[in-house]
């Protein structure tokens, strides 16, 4: 018997595959064997592969998608703190405002917590997240969530074979939503050790980089003035913008040098532009596939997205912010500061690589929430926020998979259902391009395959 003819481990029959290939190709049956694909194709293609010890799902139209990757979620937090959300409290509307643990106690509990994380993910389909953010800048932290030894805890976890999800870490040489230094950020560089990967599960893949606050709080730094004529600023130390910006620069030029992917929270116009200004500038000086990116992203200039995508620098924003904080950013701006808010439209047309993630315990976990504002824009409260900048359904699918992969630099092996691939997938039971928009995230995750094995079945 020839490889190509032995028979799967696993079939998806009769259903719409979601490939997410180069031209997001629908296929209706895929096998899966020793933990990859094997077989994209029809029920007629994929059947002679199926043997007497071949597991069947048929799926009867349901969808068959890649596995979920959640970009940017604060798994040692978000297990802390499920099911309350940072953005239940702010608006005021969650349930679990008192009962919600603000403190995590000890190494037990922070195990617990990303396994916790991981078993949630798996209930949404999630089988890969960026944890954004872990080090010894936070050693010391208030909340216990984003210190150096979760970044031990996952590597133990993940070999140990315990981690229910493959998770890429950024590490954190200043303090979480706080201040920072070019000194000790070169420190952190130089001296900080961090656990070694364990291939196809944990990766420590570059450093995180805090570089301004946000609209709503006036912390963002912007070009256009906020209503009591400040202008916000850099949150890393120096005397003056032109100071703190040189600081900024000059991490950014160290981490690259350092062959470190980096990803920069920057929210202002100011910010993002100087930060993609800043990538440029290193990218230029030494050329390598080094999958820098903006997070958030609340102000981007059309000139900036053009620095973006001629760069390669990639952008992780959550279509969940602009659908509830829009009117925060207008009255703290002006209406005139919308026109280059959360540009996802302009971005993906400029030819940004555009990744969506939910920032859980920001927002909540579940994808397709944040699909369903992506397509939509449409908030809780019913307002559409940013028309102009809806995706379609298939854009927003690509930015929680292939190009999820892409940052994670592992677009060659995850993040689309394409033979050789490994078997990362999620059985939705209906269908992405049946439903309402805003009925998406009603669609049931019946299914959660990782490694070609089920983590989780309804
Ligand atoms: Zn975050």
């Amino acid at each position: 018997m020839t490889e190509e003819s032995r028979p799967a481990d696993l079939v998806f029959t009769g259903g719409r595959v979601h490939t997410v290939n180069a031209r997001d190709r629908i296929a209706e049956a895929v096998a899966v064997r020793d933990g990859k694909i094997a077989r994209v194709g029809t029920d007629g293609e994929i059947t002679p592969l199926v043997g007497k010890g071949t597991r069947i799902v048929r799926l009867r139209g349901r969808s068959l998608v890649p596995g979920i990757n959640d970009s940017h979620l604060h798994g040692v937090w978000l297990g802390l703190m499920w099911p309350g959300l940072l953005m239940d409290q702010l608006a005021g509307t969650g349930g679990h405002t008192h009962d919600t643990p603000t403190r995590l106690e000890g190494a037990e509990q922070r195990r617990r917590a990303i396994l916790r994380t991981a078993d949630l993910l798996a209930s949404f389909g999630v089988t890969s997240y960026t944890e954004p953010g872990l080090g010894p800048g936070e050693d010391d932290g208030a909340s216990g969530c984003f210190g150096s030894a979760a970044l031990r805890d996952y590597a133990d976890l993940a070999a140990e074979g315990l981690l229910k999800a493959r998770v890429t870490a950024l590490m954190l040489f200043g303090e979480l939503d706080g201040r920072s230094s070019a000194a000790e950020f070169a420190e952190g560089l130089r001296d900080f050790k961090p656990p070694a990967d364990v291939p196809g599960r944990f990766r420590v893949a570059g450093v995180k980089i805090f570089a301004d606050g946000i609209p709503p709080m006036k912390t963002a730094w912007t070009d256009r003035p906020y209503g009591d004529g400040t202008y916000g600023s850099l949150l890393i130390e120096g005397e003056s913008d032109g100071e703190r910006e040189a600081a900024l620069r000059a991490m950014i030029d160290a981490a690259h040098a350092a062959g470190h992917q980096i990803g920069v929270h920057a929210t202002g116009d100011r910010t993002t532009r100087v930060v993609a200004e800043a990538f440029s500038t290193a990218l230029a000086r030494e050329g390598r596939d080094a999958r820098h990116y903006i997070i958030h992203g609340d102000l981007l200039s059309p000139q900036t997205l053009t620095v973006l995508a001629s760069g390669g620098i990639g952008l992780n924003t959550q279509a969940g912010i602009p659908v509830a904080t829009e009117p925060m950013l207008a009255a703290a701006l002006g209406e005139e500061a919308l026109r280059d808010a959360w540009p996802t439209r302009d971005a993906l047309d400029a030819g940004v690589r555009l990744c969506l993630s939910s920032d859980a315990p920001v927002l909540t976990p579940d994808w397709r929430a944040g699909l369903a504002a992506a397509v939509t824009r449409r908030g809780l409260d019913g307002a559409v926020r940013g028309q102009a900048q809806r995706l379609a359904v298939t854009e927003a699918l690509r930015a929680y998979t292939i190009t999820p992969a892409w940052q994670d630099g592992a677009d060659d092996w995850k993040g689309s259902i394409e033979p050789g691939k490994v078997a990362d997938l999620c059985v939705l039971d209906g269908d992405l391009h049946d439903v309402e928009p805003e009925a998406l995230p009603s669609l049931p995750v019946a299914m959660t395959v990782l490694d070609g094995e089920p983590v989780y079945e309804s």
